[in-house]
């Protein structure tokens, strides 16, 4: 197969044609250290040992596109706004302390430059190394930071929920100023060759928020970076994790192109609701089936997915959520695997 077949699949599938299969999209990052032994923290500081693992992790694994990260959009972009991190010696930073401290703090928000600020140019050189070596090969998908799961970074989650009852216009205030950010932040990626721009918005889930809170709240601002995206040429998709069965039609009518399920959602309901408007994307569970299973039940996970939802093409085989670091690099053989048995297409 030439590097190239992974190119057209994908396309094919994102431009709403029939592709010769399903393709396997797994949204695998940091699990690829495997491969060459990288240190998940070191990988933080190198954007060149980071970009080896995520080639090697294609390369060996044969998969149809590459994730292009290492740790959360939103830790990222938290940081290059302003607050202070942590750094725990076996795993991706956190937030330590917080930027906005009361409503008062939004005034001194400024919209980062993926350029120069934090380590977003660590990651703009990650883009630049993958880029130069599979452009127009290998499709790439990017992260960028949900404005709510952003907002939730620079004050706290608790605040935020607490500001949606209490205090909705800094709800307003804030989303204002991250949906700016990420849009900028995924500009950039899109600058750097990225072909699907994804955003990950895990604060904005049905099971953190109603369905009425994410309609008023978290979709507008959606939507707005769906445009932007599309109006850059990129393909826009959304992540959000854990049960978003009640919010699913308002995910979609964001109007991406591919909407990310995680393995709370049932498949087969989610494709008779939203499944003529978006692609959708799922849906193994990542620890329970992907860290924990064997090929053969990840085999099989992945047929049914693919025989259920995947007949007409608008389907991607993708784990649930992000893939933990330790698991065994043979059960995501196993998805591609079960995209090359039972994915082709008449
Ligand atoms: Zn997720």
């Amino acid at each position: 197969m030439t590097p190239r077949a992974h190119f057209e699949r994908v396309m094919a599938v994102l431009n709403g044609e029939k592709p010769d299969r399903i393709p396997c999209i797994p949204q695998i990052t940091y699990t690829t250290a495997q491969l060459t032994g990288v240190g998940l923290v070191e990988a933080l500081h190198s954007p060149e040992k980071t970009a080896d693992a995520l080639l090697a992790g294609q390369r060996e694994l044969e998969y149809d596109a590459i994730y292009v990260g290492w740790e959360s959009s939103f830790n990222l972009l938290a940081e290059a706004m302003g607050c202070t991190m942590r750094f725990p010696e076996d795993s991706v930073p956190q937030v330590a302390e917080y930027v906005i401290k009361s409503p008062s703090d939004l005034d001194q928000l400024t919209i980062p430059d993926p350029h120069s600020n934090g380590r977003l140019p660590l990651h703009m050189k990650l883009l630049e190394l993958i880029k130069n070596r599979v452009e127009g090969q290998i499709p790439l998908f990017a992260y960028t930071p949900g404005p709510f799961t952003l907002a939730g970074q620079l004050c706290g989650i608790n605040d935020l929920m607490m500001a949606t009852i209490r205090d909705p216009q800094f709800v307003r205030d804030i989303t204002e100023i991250t949906t700016e950010a990420s849009k900028t932040y995924a500009m950039a990626n899109v600058s750097m060759g990225v072909n699907v721009i994804v955003t990950a918005d895990p604060t904005a889930s049905g099971s953190l928020i109603s369905p009425k809170t994410f309609e008023s709240f978290a979709a507008p601002r959606l939507a707005a970076i769906t445009k932007a995206v599309q109006k850059a040429g990129a393909f826009a998709s959304l992540h959000i994790c854990g049960n978003t069965n009640s919010i699913l039609d308002l995910m979609a009518a964001t109007s991406v192109s591919v909407v990310e399920l995680d393995y709370l959602v049932n498949m087969v309901e989610a494709k008779k609701r939203v499944g003529n408007k978006v692609i959708l994307m799922g849906n193994l569970n990542p620890t329970e089936l992907l860290l924990t299973g064997t090929p053969k039940d990840v085999e099989e996970a992945s047929r049914i997915c693919i025989e259920s939802v995947g007949g007409d093409g608008r389907y991607i085989l993708s784990s649930g959520c992000e893939i933990p670091p330790h698991a065994p690099l043979e059960n995501i053989r196993a998805m591609v695997t079960a995209t090359k048995k039972y994915g082709h297409l008449p």
